[in-house]
This record gives structure tokens, sequence and C-alpha cells, in this order.
């Protein structure tokens, strides 16, 4: 079976004990619906398989705070997928959890559903960078989480760290990356704040970092992880080898995704479909939102430069029957001369500077 005929999952639980100050994700701060949504999703997963006879090989429970759901939503929703998709035996099936207290479901409930990977928000190992994003947790906090995982079995993990917060330096954001390294994730993931309308953020500006600093940061960190055996393999993504997210590289490399829930997108069998940020609507069975045709050339040179292998010549004859397009490797040329490109007669990919202004340069060659 071909990866066009292996089906991800991705469920969204929209629920967060209270917002981050940086955060635009669709969730909301009381879970007293938390139970009704999950029958609401798991109908939804049960009415979807009926038409995508595929074999499920990732699940990703993000959010919100999935840990925000009882144990039994949980487990609900995961029962319908199991018995409505053929579930490959090895599937990957990762749920974000964010440390401390006062939360639903433990790291052991998790375990216990099958959960085999986890992806922890850390973001700052820098208390007073914690305080100010409005996260709720301890560094500390987080060493205790992975202890526990490791303890029930799931000795697959990724770290989420933030670059570019306000107040950050290269000192200090080294010293979350090394905090971050040692708890041995298999996996870390580093965004780069960006700040949204409409949050505490986009409303009151913090101090942030100037554009340097922040290039300084990203350059440093990354060549920090790969010393450590954690090479980049996407913009923001970095993995020992083998461990890559799986579910996410099906994003990258448009592959067939499932989104349930409010705010979550899909791309199946090349058709675009997303639920809108509205959870009643969806909880009363509002049928998506058909959002075009999706995988076409442009949409996969733009995801395929994200990966640090690039866009490569072969993947292009095989999906499409056409190598690159030699103007899209002549508009390239200045980008390579500049050292934001290369290209080796097989994969054209973005450098690290590359990364750092990837949106102007994709714009640029797409
Ligand atoms: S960053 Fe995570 S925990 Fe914070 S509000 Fe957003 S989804 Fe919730």
């Amino acid at each position: 079976m071909n990866s066009q005929q292996n089906l991800g999952i991705y469920v969204h639980i929209p629920y967060c004990k209270q917002k981050c100050n940086y955060c635009d994700f669709y969730s909301l701060a009381d879970p007293k619906t938390a139970l009704d949504y999950a029958q609401q999703a798991s109908k939804t997963i049960v009415q979807a398989a009926k038409e995508l006879p595929y074999k499920v090989d990732t699940v990703y429970f993000g959010g919100g705070t999935p840990n925000m759901m009882p144990k039994e939503g949980l487990a609900f929703i995961m029962r319908s997928i199991r018995e409505s998709f053929a579930v490959s035996s090895c599937a990957e099936i990762t749920c974000e959890i964010n440390p401390g207290e006062g939360y639903p479901t433990s790291v052991e409930d998790l375990a216990d559903l099958g959960v085999n990977r986890l992806s922890v928000g850390l973001q700052s190992a820098v208390e007073g960078e914690l305080a100010v994003l409005g996260r709720r947790h301890t560094p500390d906090d987080v060493k205790a989480l992975i202890h526990r995982a490791q303890a029930a079995g799931i000795h697959n993990y990724s770290v989420d760290l933030m670059w570019g917060i306000p107040h950050q330096t290269v000192t200090s954001a080294l010293q979350s990356l090394e905090r971050a390294l040692s708890l041995n994730p298999t996996h870390i993931s580093a965004y780069m704040l960006k700040i949204e309308e409409g949050t505490p953020f986009g409303k009151t500006l913090p101090p942030l970092p100037d554009e340097d600093a922040v290039c300084d940061i990203y350059e440093t960190c990354c060549y920090a992880l790969e010393r450590a055996g954690y090479p980049r393999y996407e913009i923001s993504n970095f993995a020992k080898a083998g461990y890559e997210s799986r579910h996410n590289l099906k994003y990258w490399n448009c592959e067939n995704t499932l989104g349930i829930g409010p705010a979550a997108h899909s791309l199946v069998d090349g058709k675009r479909f997303y639920y809108p940020r509205d959870l009643h609507g969806f909880m009363n069975g509002d049928p998506p939102i058909d959002d075009g045709t999706g995988g076409d050339f442009t949409e996969y040179a733009m995801l395929q430069l994200r990966l640090a292998s690039g866009l490569q010549q072969q993947d292009c004859m095989q999906r499409f029957g056409h190598p690159i397009p030699r103007d899209l490797l002549v508009k390239a040329k200045p980008m390579i001369d500049h050292g934001l490109m290369t290209y080796d007669g097989n994969a054209l990919c973005l450098t690290i500077k590359g990364n750092l202004v990837s949106n102007e340069v994709l714009a640029m060659i797409l």
C-alpha cells in the first residue's frame, strides 16, 4: 500500500485552561462541553470512514490542550477511529500535552489509550520568559511530566520551544535549548513567535528581540541542534534519525490528512476542506467548507521547500510527470548566488539563512 492510500487523522481538542498571550489557535476556556464534543467528533469520524477506505497510519490529537479532555472522551474518539478505519499496527499516535497540575487526563491515561508519541510544550526554560508568554507551567513541570511518560512506556516525545519571544537573547535561547536537550527528546519543534491579531500580544506589542537577534537565535540554535544529533528536517523541526514526525510530514508531502473539529483542515484525494472556528456549528453537525483543490505543483513545491531535503527532481517526476521546471531553477539562481538556496542537480533546498526569509524567497520563485 503506498502513502496515497494511507490517511493521517488530526483531532482538534478545542479547550485550554486559559489563553496564552500569543496564541491564535481555536480554543475555549470552558471544557464543560468536552464529552458532548467527543461524541460529535466520533460521529464525524464514523461518517467520514464510510467514504474513505484508507488505512490510518497516523493519529494526532492537537489543540487546544488535549489533556483538558477527560480520558473517557479521548477513549471514545480513539475507539471510533479503531472501529471505523483499518488502523496500522505501527501507527504513530501523537498527543499534545501541557505540563502542570489540574488536567483531567494524565500521561498514564494517554499511554493506556495507545498514545505512543507526545508533544510537550516547554517553549522556554527561563521562568521570566514563560511568564510573559502567559504559560502556566515551570520547566520542572516538564521534566516531571517526561519522567512519568517514560515510566508509562512512552519514549518517543517531542519538546516544543519558541524563538523570538519577548526578552529572549541568544544566551537565553541556548539555555532553553540545553534544558530541552537534557530531557533527551526524540524530536524538537521550535517555532518563531508570530504576533497574531486579536491576541494580547497583537493588542499590546511586547518588547521583542530585533530582527538581527532573532536571526542569530535561529542560526545558533540550528547549528547547536545539529551538533547535538538533531538535524533540521523542516524549517522549525529537528529530530534524531528516524524520529521525524510522520504525521506532520504528511502535510509537507501533500498526503491525505483528515482534520476533525472546529478549525481543522483536511486534504483528501486532492480536495481541501475545513471546519470553521465555531464549536457550536461543529456540534450541530454543520458540514465542512469546501476549500478547493490542493496539492498542485506550486503548493507542493512550497511545502517541499520547507523540508531540508528540498524539492527533488525524482519526486517531481513521480508526482507530476515532469522535472523541476526550468524557469523555477532560473528564478532560484540569484537566491543560490546569495547563499539562500542550494541546487545540486537533484534537489533545490533552502539554506538556514534562506529559511529566515523563506516567505520572501518562495514568493519570488513560485
Ligand atoms: S498555546 Fe497551547 S495552551 Fe496556550 S492557548 Fe494556545 S493552544 Fe492553549
